[in-house]
């Protein structure tokens, strides 16, 4: 980015349309704002509110037509399912339970999705399925308090299990972490807190959505370089350059590995570093809509289909009583079906559905939605994991740029614990963490 300081030139050309405040003075130059939050997903809307609370001026740009991020709660299918973020994990001290609350947005115990469920091989009921592992012996492998848990990969940390608990446990970080156990980091994953899980049946992504209402958010703007070498930051987008004192960047890390946006100058090599130690895994939902019909499956049962060691969908029945089916798919698995197209996605989803509850499926079903979040370019993932050998990548991420660039959202752990990586709420405590530092820059 060249044209540091010339955001009236950018707006020339935009036909006198308002895109940017003007007008704060601060060490000898003229901003914007004095921060601009990047992103209105989770991270993005928290940092928002905790900074208006602060009294500071921001400026909200995303890339996206719609806020929420990968809190989503589509209603294209009739009834509203969320395509992201479903579960309120930890609710104990998960800040969207206080939020539900204080906006009388209902919250239910988790337990309401859980019915029974079916296994299937290839079509073929069994009896089993997964369910022959035990998730207690598995849990106590990834448990700091029964023994330190190493840095190696997922399946290392597994490697002295039975065939069923190793079976188990990969299909955790398939169906749970969305990526093959191979890339993921054990200790990553054993400093996530765990607790109650809330649901929300008017949907979570419409929780953030309202949560966000009444913020001036500038969608359909994307961020496509960040220049700090100057005193400020220069946020270049295709509506105009915004010149702020600092930054607070909640571009999820699959966007930020990709180059979408530049940085100048570089990033220091801390942050590639933690930017390098992290990977996106592929968890996929696609929704489909029935007419009513229940081929004889209660409301609540998922429906397990394995077609082999490394591919599996969990068919999520009728939640909530709805006419719906949601498809829960993750890992390469899901990045090789989502990457075939919607159309093949979903009719490959329709038919593992139909071998398994009878050709009355097919003539039920209405339409289908896929959210293939590894390919959509502004997630481009489910969540962070830490690669094997890389769980110091959260906390190198989270270090403060040059005093004015901050990362902030699921990856990215709060003073230096990381249990709420990976989750809306991680993402949220991570938003408000980085706008407190920001405001501090100002006194
Ligand atoms: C299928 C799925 C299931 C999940 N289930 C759960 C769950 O049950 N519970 C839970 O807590 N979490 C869950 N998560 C994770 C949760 O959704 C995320 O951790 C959280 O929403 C991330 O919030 P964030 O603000 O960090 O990032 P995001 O929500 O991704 O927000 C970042 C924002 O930045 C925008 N952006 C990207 N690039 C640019 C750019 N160049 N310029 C401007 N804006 C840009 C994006 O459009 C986005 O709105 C799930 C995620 C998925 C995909």
């Amino acid at each position: 980015m060249t044209h540091l300081f010339t955001r009236r030139g950018a707006l020339a050309g935009l036909a006198g349309s308002a895109a940017f405040p003007l007008g704060l003075r601060a060490q000898g130059a003229v901003f914007d704002a004095e921060v601009a939050i990047v992103g209105a997903g989770a991270a993005g809307v928290a940092a928002a509110r905790e900074l208006q609370k602060l009294g500071r001026t921001f400026v909200i740009v995303e890339a996206r037509d719609r806020i929420g991020g990968r809190t989503f709660t589509d209603t294209s299918l009739g009834a509203p399912f969320d395509a992201g973020a479903l579960y309120i994990h930890w609710a104990e001290r998960n800040p969207w339970r206080e939020i539900a609350e204080s906006l009388r947005v209902e919250t239910v115990d988790s337990s309401a999705l859980t019915g029974p469920s079916q296994f299937f091989d290839n079509g073929e009921g069994t009896q089993f399925g997964g369910r022959r592992a035990n998730f207690q012996e598995i849990s106590r492998l990834f448990d700091p308090d029964v023994a330190p848990v190493p840095d190696v990969s997922f399946v290392e940390r597994v490697g002295s299990l039975g065939a069923d608990n190793r079976g188990g446990a990969t299909a955790i970080a398939r169906m749970a972490l969305g990526d093959e156990p191979e890339n993921i980091s054990a200790l990553d994953y054993a400093r996530l807190w765990s607790g109650d899980d809330l649901v929300v049946p008017s949907g979570y992504g419409a929780l953030v959505e309202r949560h966000a209402q009444g913020l001036d958010i500038r969608t359909s703007t994307p961020v496509t370089a960040i220049d700090y070498s100057g005193a400020g930051v220069v946020l270049e987008t295709p509506k105009g350059n915004l010149r702020v004192r600092a930054a607070v960047v909640t571009i999820p890390v699959g966007v930020l590995k990709s180059g979408a946006v530049r940085f100048t100058p570089e990033l220091p090599a801390e942050t590639r570093d933690g930017l390098d130690g992290l990977a996106m895994g592929a968890l996929s939902k696609i929704g489909l809509k029935f007419n009513g019909q229940r081929f004889g499956i209660a409301p609540g049962t998922d429906l397990w289909q394995r077609l082999g060691p490394r591919a599996s969908f969990d068919f999520e029945c009728w939640p909530f009583g709805r006419d719906i089916v949601i498809a829960y798919f993750g890992g390469d698995h899901a990045r090789d079906v989502v990457g075939r197209g919607e159309r093949e996605a979903l009719n490959i989803v329709l038919d593992e559905f139909v071998k398994l509850v009878g050709a009355d499926a097919r003539k039920s079903f209405e339409r289908g939605v896929v959210h293939g979040w590894s390919v959509e370019p502004y997630s481009l993932g489910c969540y962070s994991h830490a690669l094997p050998g890389h769980a110091d990548s959260r906390a190198k991420l989270a270090r403060p740029v040059a005093e004015r660039l901050f990362f902030a959202g699921e990856a990215t752990p709060i003073e230096e614990d990381f249990g709420g990586a990976m989750t809306a709420g991680g993402a949220s405590l991570a938003g408000v963490a980085a706008a407190r530092a920001a405001a501090k820059l100002f006194g």
